[in-house]
């Protein structure tokens, strides 16, 4: 692998056999598996100057290792994408717990037997916990919308707390919209868990952190002679498509593309900007050796950021006598102004609009979007990395 910052003067992009727009876990996955099984020459090219996508980490001022774009934690039920990214690193056996912060009492998010026994005292939480098990089963996930329409005033008591005291304040910080209003599957990513397992990925078989961080990662699962890696380059300014040809540095390039950027990006936003929310990330260093119990603090009921990451509790590393942590304000996002475009909104109007910009590139047989913005998907790092092996599959059955 080389790692050249912007493109060289003579940059020919018909001297690769696929070029792939972004260095995050869907173009690095299928960089490699290109390069690995078709021996392809690929170059992947990054506007960021770093490699690793959103997943990048580096060492603060204090030495510590933080993550930029928001708080990583590796989890996944996939055994093909945990043997393939595997093969790049090893794990911690870090298993990420979070608390919600209700009004300073602090309680495991998802709500679970514990929290239950804390919210409504041990005798009630024991009584009230025993009904959910006998309705719902144990160690089973009951997404709070489900569990709203239970019809039996125990169980909506229940659904009432956690509505109110996990979701709804929540929810409208990181959405501006009610819980109601947004994807259902929004809030069936933290389903209550009727169990006592208090990790926030409840039986998840593979969890933990690269051992040497998700830039180390990125570096291992690049380092292949027939990948060149150009960071600083944005594919705009040489690449341009119509309905049937991409032209590249000014030449029809028959190749393949992958792209993991913005579809809406890549037209001018043409036919209209996708709608994202974005976040504001406030590092903050602190003089001490711990600022809290867990990875995460979520903050359900107050303030007006969402949660507070803490990485030392998160990476295992040792500083003593400081640690960083980070807070979250979310936000809409606003497009073609250099800010990062976070979170997909899956609505019906979105989604109508990103199937426009999609069937632009449908008879486009060498260019394939893929990754959270390509796709407009709210992925986790597994699905998306799913996502790539699957489409390198396919690619690769055709050469
Ligand atoms: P990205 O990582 O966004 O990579 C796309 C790359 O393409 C970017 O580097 C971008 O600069 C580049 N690019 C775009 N346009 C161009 C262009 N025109 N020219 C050149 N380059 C371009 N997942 C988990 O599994 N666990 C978590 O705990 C977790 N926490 C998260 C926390 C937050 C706050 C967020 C926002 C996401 C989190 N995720 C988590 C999701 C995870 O970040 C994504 O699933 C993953 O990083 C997506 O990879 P990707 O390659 O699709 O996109
Ligand atoms: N959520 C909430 N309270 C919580 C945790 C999650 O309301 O304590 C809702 C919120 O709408 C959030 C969604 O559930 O956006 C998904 O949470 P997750 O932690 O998976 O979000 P991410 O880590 O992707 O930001």
């Amino acid at each position: 692998m080389s790692i050249t910052q912007g493109l060289p003067q003579d940059f020919k992009p018909d001297t690769y056999d696929a070029l792939v727009i972004g260095a995050g876990y869907a173009g690095a996955v299928c960089a490699r598996r290109l390069a690995e099984a078709c021996n392809f020459k690929v170059a992947v090219l990054e506007r960021r100057n770093h490699i690793a996508g959103n997943a990048y980490d580096y060492y603060d001022e204090a030495g510590i290792l933080v993550h930029k774009y928001g708080p990583h934690i590796y989890h996944t039920y996939n055994d093909r994408v945990h043997t393939f990214l595997s093969r790049f690193t090893e794990w911690t056996d870090y298993q990420h717990k979070v608390l919600a912060n209700i009004h300073g009492a602090l309680m495991p998010v998802p709500f679970n037997h514990q929290s239950l026994k804390l919210a409504f005292g041990e005798e009630k939480g024991e009584n009230l916990y025993q009904k959910l098990v006998a309705t719902f089963g144990q160690d089973k996930k009951v997404p709070i919308m489900d569990l709203r329409e239970q019809d039996d005033s125990e169980l909506e008591e229940v659904a009432d707390y956690v509505y109110e005291n996990i979701f709804l304040h929540y929810t409208m910080k990181q959405w501006g919209k009610t819980p109601d209003e947004i994807d259902p599957a929004v809030m069936g990513r933290v389903p209550v868990f009727i169990g006592d397992d208090d990790r926030y990925f409840p039986q998840a078989p593979h969890q933990g952190m690269p051992k040497e961080g998700y830039t180390r990662l990125f570096e291992n699962l690049l380092n292949h002679d027939l990948i060149d890696v150009y960071l600083n380059v944005d594919v705009r300014d040489i690449m341009k498509l119509n309905d049937t040809t991409i032209t590249a540095c000014d030449k029809p390039y028959g190749g393949e593309v992958i792209y993991t950027g913005a579809l809406d990006e890549l037209f001018g936003f043409d036919e209209g900007a996708l709608p994202y929310r974005t976040v504001d990330m406030v590092f903050e260093t602190l003089p001490i050796d711990h600022f809290q119990p867990v990875g995460t603090v979520n903050y359900t009921v107050s303030e007006n950021f969402t949660r507070i990451t803490e990485f030392k509790n998160m990476t295992g590393q040792v500083v003593p006598g400081k640690t960083t942590i980070m807070r979250e304000y979310s936000r809409a996002y606003l497009p073609g102004m250099g800010e990062t475009p976070y979170y997909v909104i899956n609505d019906p109007d979105n989604i109508a609009l990103y199937k426009c910009y999609r069937s632009r590139v449908e008879k486009l047989v060498n260019f394939h979007p893929v990754g959270r913005l390509a796709e407009y998907r709210y992925y986790d790092m597994d699905g998306v990395t799913e996502s790539a092996l699957e489409l390198s599959d396919d690619i690769i059955s055709h050469h």
